[in-house]
């Protein structure tokens, strides 16, 4: 699924799993635990997105990740 690159601000893909997230703009590549750190340390107001997302989406295949921006 589609999720926002904290690093260049595109489009980059979260593995079904959430195992992964890879951005084909800049050639990110880190696992979800990371992304979460990173995205948290870098934009205090995306920790609380994020730990409504994984609480509330868990077990779905696709998210609305979309509504983002
Ligand atoms: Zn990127």
């Amino acid at each position: 699924m589609k999720i926002k690159c904290p690093k260049c601000k595109e489009d980059a893909e979260l593995a079904m799993d959430f195992s992964l997230v890879k951005c084909s703009s800049c050639d990110l590549e880190m696992s979800y635990g990371e992304y979460v750190k990173f995205v948290a340390h870098n934009e205090s107001t995306y920790s609380d997105i994020l730990g409504d997302y994984a609480v509330s989406t868990e077990g779905q295949s696709s998210g609305s990740l979309d509504e983002w921006d």
